[in-house]
């Protein structure tokens, strides 16, 4: 059995900058990274726009108040106020800090760090480094981990969390490179797993974003929160889904329906294009549903709109958003200096995710704490989300949640013992789960099974819900759950198989995927993200409250937890 004093699952922005933080509060300490990928090709080096922080470069009349208020206003008013205000007032400390460690952020003419507009922002307090923001920050994270002596496991997929009376004693997992099983035991477990865009059919995210920490957490019988807010970001390129940054937006460019008119100022008349996600992501679709889309021949009625960026300029556009430039030429062959984008909605974040505290420890029902398990990052719900949440805020919340749960572990860990495992019990029951998923001689093929399962969570929880649509969702999941047990997998080897990861990560997108539509039934109005069709209000009477969701084979058991209400009292939300 493998020993650390801390493991953290995942080598992302959250992962990294807890296990930074705990070798600069305890040297001592030691320290593991656990990824299924390389720690760089985790999802957050593909962020592109900005991290948000009042450091008010570019606007000096900003606040960290202000700040708080946006967020708060763009959660739809869920978010837990005291986790928002530490969010906002640490912004600007962490931001410098990332810049003492390297970080390249995109200049000013004076040499402050730039700062630009996003969607939903009151001021102009996005920090980016031109539109690979997420590159240049986990680049330096990674490089710190290697100063500071943390190990990486990389290319090693945890498949199990051991919880065992009330305490996280460890996780098993698999070694993609040879198939060799292995347990690993600490004194405090971090999961920064991230999120779970494959859940639906069409996505930003990467093909590691399967909620499998979400899973594993839900299958240990704890709760998961607010899992019905799916954010769908408004501009993935038609057809690929790949997200063109909400910076394109912030930079200027236009949204434009089949009658060339620019259709935000029937939606959000003062923000316009940079109204919040969920607001522009339902505009777009209502455009779509009233025939004002656009076919890929020009004709109106079909399934996209425009992104419009030919008033910029191409000097902007190569030297503020080039990546965003790229990825349009390359993948659909337009140039966005002389031709308007193709785009449409496309699942971008979870703002749900493992509940914890503002120090990152993991809920395990509204009051009460697991002992040796925290969590911080997109899979993590602490909630500064709440609902909707805005650009440039995620980012943010890895770094300074990041940190914080990583001070908070350095301090737990201090007085305790390595957890008592019984190895063998774990080792064998993983090794069969392993060799039963090779011997298995089902009909069906993981791909079919998974497009099956995606196109079905896209048709039957997407942008507009009701709930028959949802009842019906739920259903079709549980037939997709008994062919599950019925997959045939070609590779029988141990040496790369990427089936069997394949296989697992099905087994918690379907678990995932059965937490969204539970937790969006019992949802009985529209706040945020979370747009029901047969409640097309908010009910703060009844629902200003979180879900806390609790899985078992049998059904979805649904809770609420209060929502942390300080400064900001809910109002109407008008842009
Ligand atoms: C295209 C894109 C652009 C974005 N742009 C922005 C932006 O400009 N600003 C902003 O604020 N936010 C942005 N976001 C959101 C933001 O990037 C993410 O929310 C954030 O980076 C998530 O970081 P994380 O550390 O929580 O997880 P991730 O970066 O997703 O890392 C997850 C880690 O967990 C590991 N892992 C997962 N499961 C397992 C397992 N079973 N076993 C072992 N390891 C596992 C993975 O290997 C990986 O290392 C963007 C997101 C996308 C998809």
């Amino acid at each position: 059995m493998l020993e650390h004093d801390v493991i953290i699952i995942g080598g992302g922005l959250a992962g990294c900058r807890a296990a930074v933080e705990i070798a600069r509060k305890n040297p001592s300490l030691n320290v593991a990274v656990v990824a299924k990928t390389h720690p760089i090709r985790s999802h957050s080096v593909a962020a592109q726009g900005g991290i948000a922080a009042t450091l008010k470069n570019v606007d000096s009349s900003d606040t960290w108040e202000a700040h708080a208020f946006d967020t708060v206003k763009g959660s739809d008013y869920l978010a837990d106020q005291d986790a928002v205000e530490i969010l906002t007032r640490e912004a600007p400390d962490v931001v410098i800090d990332l810049e003492h460690m390297g970080v390249l952020f995109s200049r000013l003419n004076d040499g402050r760090i730039a700062q630009r507009a996003f969607g939903g922002h009151s001021h102009n307090r996005t920090c980016y480094a031109a539109d690979k923001t997420g590159h240049a920050i986990l680049h330096e994270l990674v490089n710190n981990l290697r100063r500071y002596g943390v190990q990486v496991y990389e290319e090693w997929y945890v498949m199990r969390l051991i919880l065992e009376e009330n305490q996280a004693k460890g996780v098993v997992m698999y070694h993609i490179l040879d198939g060799h099983v292995e347990i690993i035991r600490a004194k405090a477990i971090m999961f920064a797993t991230g999120g779970y865009g494959r859940v639906y059919n069409t996505t930003s995210n990467d093909y590691a974003s399967t909620g499998d920490g979400l899973a594993m957490t839900a299958l240990a019988g704890l709760p998961l929160e607010d899992m019905e807010f799916v954010q769908f970001h408004p501009t993935g390129l038609y057809p690929v889904g790949v997200l063109i940054s909400e910076a394109v937006r912030g930079e200027g460019a236009y949204l434009i329906n089949s009658e060339g008119e620019r259709f935000m100022a029937r939606y959000a008349p003062s923000r316009m294009e940079l109204a919040p996600r969920d607001i522009t992501s339902r505009a777009i679709a209502y455009e779509i549903r009233a025939g004002r889309g656009i076919h890929p021949d020009g004709s109106a009625g079909g399934p996209f709109v425009y992104l419009d960026l030919r008033h910029m300029g191409r000097e902007k556009i190569m030297s503020r958003i080039p990546f965003c430039w790229e990825e349009a030429h390359r993948l659909v062959g337009v140039d966005a200096v002389t031709q308007p984008m193709p785009v449409r909605p496309t699942i971008h974040y979870c703002m749900g995710g493992i509940p914890v505290n503002t120090d990152g420890r993991v809920r395990s029902s509204g009051d009460h704490f697991v002992e040796g398990f925290f969590a911080a990052g997109e899979t993590a719900c602490v909630s500064v989300h709440g609902a909707n949440r805005l650009g440039s805020n995620s980012l943010l919340e890895c770094v300074v949640y990041g940190r914080r749960t990583g001070a908070a572990i350095a301090e737990y860990v201090q007085n305790r013992k390595l957890p008592e495992i019984n190895e063998q019990h774990y080792l064998s029951e993983a090794k069969q789960q392993i060799q039963a998923l090779l011997d298995q001689s089902g009909q069906y093929r993981i791909n079919q099974i998974r497009q099956t399962f995606q196109d079905t969570m896209t048709q039957f929880c997407g942008v507009f819900r009701t709930a028959d649509l949802m009842g019906e969702g739920l259903q079709k999941l549980q037939q997709l759950q008994q062919q599950y047990s019925q997959i045939y997998l070609d590779d029988k080897g141990s040496c790369w198989n990427t089936e069997i990861i394949e296989a697992l990560e099905l087994r918690s997108l379907m678990v995932v995927g059965q937490m969204i539509l539970a937790s969006a039934l019992n949802r009985q109005e529209s706040r945020g993200a979370h747009f029901r069709e047969d409640y097309a209000q908010r009910n703060d009477e009844k629902f200003l409250k979180h879900t806390m969701a609790y899985y078992s084979p049998a059904g979805i058991d649904i809770q609420y937890r209060p929502v942390t209400i300080t400064r900001f009292e809910p109002q109407e939300r008008k842009y």
